[in-house]
């Protein structure tokens, strides 16, 4: 089956319900979600996000798996300003539990950003961090998400992410989730050679440790560092090359998560719109 969804809300009174709901709105069989604002730490109690009502509407419309995206300023790299690295810890283990709690296996986490110290102490940091909150009975997976570069970013070269493999006493406990916008932009050859960026990966860290896919186009030129995502075709990568990703037999039973803009609605140019639905049957009808 083509698993293909988008990143959906969580809010309001329906909560996770809602987040169910929202994905089928648009043709979805998988999808992504925030516990709460990407950009804070405020998060609901489990209870009152619905699970139940959630999990039956999943059930009775043939939804099996979704992922958790952990906020991001969640940032293990920092090695300078210790009650940031002290929030990533305690933050990431309750992001654990919610994820465990709404039945996701997959929590994608933006590996950190050394803030000026330099790679090698911010990997040695984020390491730190994934020992201390990973242990043999910890019941999902981290997937470190391939990241465009910008700024101090860790984790746009594979070679980054083994590393941190390397050094983790429960890698078994870790996964990664690519995502297409972020690898162009961090100079990998996505428009042209998707087999080859999957052969160097296989390399360093095995096909079989790609738990997610992030689809989306870039705004700027391979190589640039800048992470901005476009509409699918509407960018530098191309709906062709877009459309080879995520239909790539490898690929095949990973999630593939759009996270493109909204557009302006046709009817109110002030308002905006998802362009999921759109861009998901745009996939699955390869045009
Ligand atoms: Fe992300
Ligand atoms: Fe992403
Ligand atoms: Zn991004």
């Amino acid at each position: 089956m083509f698993l293909i969804g988008s990143h959906v809300g969580m809010s309001g009174k329906e909560m996770f319900l809602g987040s169910v709901k929202e994905a089928l709105s648009y043709d979805a069989n998988t999808f992504m979600v925030y516990t709460g604002a990407p950009q804070n730490t405020r998060r609901k109690d489990l209870s009152e996000l619905k699970i139940p009502e959630a999990k039956a509407l999943m059930k009775e419309s043939g939804i099996e798996q979704f992922i958790v995206h952990a906020p991001y300023i969640i940032n293990l790299g920092n090695a300078v300003n210790p009650s940031t690295y002290e929030l990533a810890v305690s933050f990431l283990e309750k992001e654990i539990t919610r994820s465990a709690g709404m039945g996701s296996r997959i929590l994608v986490l933006h590996p950190g950003s050394h803030v000026g110290e330099g790679a090698q102490i911010g990997i040695k940091k984020i390491v730190e961090g994934l020992n201390q909150i990973l242990s043999a009975d910890t019941p999902v997976y981290i997937a470190l998400e391939t990241m465009a570069g910008k700024g101090s970013e860790i984790g746009s070269r594979f070679e980054e992410l083994a590393e941190i493999y390397d050094k983790t006493v429960h890698s078994e406990k870790l996964r990664v989730c690519m995502d297409t916008c972020h690898m162009h932009d961090a100079g990998y050859d996505v428009t042209h050679d998707f087999d080859g960026i999957l052969t160097a990966f296989d390399k360093l860290l095995g096909i079989s440790q790609i738990a997610a896919v992030h689809l989306n186009d870039s705004k700027n030129p391979q190589g640039a560092h800048k992470d901005r995502h476009a509409n699918l075709g509407d960018g530098c990568i191309g709906f062709e090359a877009l459309s080879y990703v995520a239909h790539h037999p490898a690929l095949e039973t990973v999630p593939k998560i759009l996270e493109t803009p909204y557009l302006p609605s046709p009817e109110d140019p002030k308002k905006k719109v998802p362009p999921y639905k759109e861009e998901i049957q745009r996939l699955r009808e390869k045009v």
